[in-house]
């Protein structure tokens, strides 16, 4: 590490587990730390082992976890009012989770001190002398978090000084100016970290933001650009109400934008890995949108600006995507135009040639269904099946004669559904029948049934997930359904889709589909070996 390195504090095991919904077992906390350290993290601060059972626990497992970068680090309060640092449990249980760095936090607002501690402004300092010292005195590093330091600065700038002073001249290795309250804007963040700067050496200063007015992640870089090292954040920004800085975004920008090293150049490429490994985790559904390394971050759907990117990508695009491991993405919908077409063509594999006309009659056909409430943007099995028949090459693997679904209920008996069906490939007739725990399952069921004789592979795949969306009917109109099935052989998950205003109809699309998008593969497959 470089002496002008940022220092990335990541806190996502512990600030970033105040936000609703954020769980994490103690398990799985130290595979999110193992993650962190092999990407090269500085520090990561694994939870607070005097407030919770599940945090100590941590902190035992991690004994066992050899750390190669980051510095484990507890996080705790100053001594309680009253107590020697030496007899407080809180400072006790810091010293238990047997990491080389600890953070502590203290009061630096005065109104916290007189309405929250109850205590006098030079007692609230010798709680934090004591603590400092003491921790020191146990050969730990000690990192000082200045509770709402900003908005102690804007009311009592020369106390909020007193407690910096305090904390450094006690022995404190890093001083965190925390944004506690998240409400200060970027301008005024600015002018205080430079009168900071004044009285305490820039490269021991770190920062802390919350987000409650969407920039936390402007004021960790407004302060990193003013001077301080280190910077405190969590992945993906959890954390309580709107949230911590988001060490993503902060990265990425640090390291693209104001070409600031943070971390190694490998770990920037592993940011969108990353990103989607604690969503995971948190099983929160990833945020498409979130920069950088969102799934819509480099996504297109304007005719126009998919025409632009595709002659140079610049044009619509901050980075190269790749640089923090996300790619660009063309939706195809009813705003595509030809280059849609075009892109998702390449993408899916198919070769339009260079006929205009099929490329017109495939964005004409496109226009037309989406105004009947289909939706190709996540469909891609359809629509590559879609492609292939307007492009004349597609062999209709089968021929429908006909089904029908019996659903039978009989008292308080589970319902019992059977399906029948007869297809005929290339003129052979095929009757079959199946049960199953629903219409849909029956007719899959008694579909696949009838097409093993032709096509044994087809037993290879099967349904991996079924959604069904009304689709909100004009005046008059009976309401749609549009149905998305997912399907997958072992090797590719693709999805189709079918829609109309009987449900059974619908899925039968999606089904047809799903079937012949799995044919028309193996075929091309078994063609490329031979
Ligand atoms: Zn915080």
């Amino acid at each position: 590490m470089n002496s002008g390195d940022v220092l990335i504090y990541d806190t996502t095991l512990r600030d970033g587990t105040q936000g609703e919904q954020i769980n994490f077992s103690a398990e799985e906390k130290v595979r999110i730390a193992q993650r962190l350290d092999e990407m090269g993290f500085h520090y990561i601060e694994g939870g607070w082992p005097g407030s919770n059972p599940k945090d100590a626990r941590f902190f035992e497992l991690a004994k066992e976890v050899p750390f190669k970068y980051a510095r484990l680090t507890a996080f705790g309060s100053t001594t309680k009012p009253q107590t020697e640092a030496a007899a407080c449990p809180h400072i006790a249980a810091l010293l238990q989770a047997e990491t080389p760095s600890v953070a502590i936090f203290g009061k630096t607002w005065d109104l916290h001190i007189f309405d929250i501690l109850n205590v006098s402004l030079e007692e609230n300092l010798a709680m934090i002398r004591n603590s400092v010292e003491y921790l020191k005195a146990k050969g730990k590093e000690v990192i000082f978090d200045a509770e709402h330091f900003f908005d102690g600065f804007k009311d009592n700038p020369a106390y909020a000084r007193r407690v910096l002073e305090t904390a450094l001249s006690a022995g404190a290795d890093m001083i965190v100016l925390c944004d506690t309250n998240g409400g200060t804007m970027p301008h005024n963040l600015t002018t205080i970290v430079h009168e900071v700067i004044s009285y305490i050496p820039p490269h021991l200063l770190g920062i802390h933001a919350h987000n409650d007015c969407g920039l936390a992640v402007a004021n960790s870089l407004a302060a990193v650009h003013a001077g301080v090292r280190m910077v405190h954040g969590t992945i993906n920004g959890y954390g309580e109400r709107c949230g911590n800085a988001d060490l993503v975004s902060i990265i990425g920008n640090l390291h693209l934008k104001m070409n600031r090293k943070c971390l190694p150049e490998a770990s920037i490429r592993e940011l969108t890995h990353l990103s989607n490994y604690v969503s995971d985790i948190a099983n929160i559904p990833p945020l498409n949108s979130r920069p950088f390394v969102g799934r819509s971050a480099f996504t297109h759907k304007g005719g126009v600006h998919v025409d632009a990117v595709l002659k140079n990508p610049a044009a619509y695009e901050h980075i190269n995507p790749e640089l923090v491991g996300n790619h660009e993405r063309v939706l195809v919908s009813d705003l595509s135009g030809k280059s849609n077409i075009a892109y998702k063509a390449r993408e899916l594999g198919i070769d339009l040639g260079t006929e205009m006309s099929i490329n017109k009659k495939i964005v004409q056909q496109i226009k037309m269904m989406e105004d009947q409430g289909y939706h190709f943007d996540s469909a891609e099995g359809s629509l590559s099946v879609l492609m292939k028949k307007i492009k004349g090459e597609f062999k209709e693997p089968f021929v429908l004669e006909s089904f029908q679904v019996f659903n039978a209920k009989t008292g308080d008996n589970p319902p019992t559904t059977q399906a029948s069906i007869k297809i005929s490939v290339g003129g052979e007739e095929e009757l079959t029948a199946a049960e199953g725990n629903g219409p849909v399952n029956a007719l899959d069921n008694a579909l696949r049934k009838a097409l093993t004789k032709f096509y044994p592979h087809i037993k290879d795949m099967h349904l991996s997930d079924y959604k069904v969306r009304i689709l909100e009917g004009c005046e008059g109109t009976a309401a749609k359904v549009r149905v998305l099935i997912d399907s997958t052989d072992g090797e590719d998950i693709w999805s189709t889709i079918g829609v109309s205003t009987n449900i059974i109809e619908a899925s039968w699309q999606a089904l047809v589909d799903s079937i012949q998008y799995k044919l028309s593969k193996d075929e091309e497959h078994a063609k490329s070996k031979a």
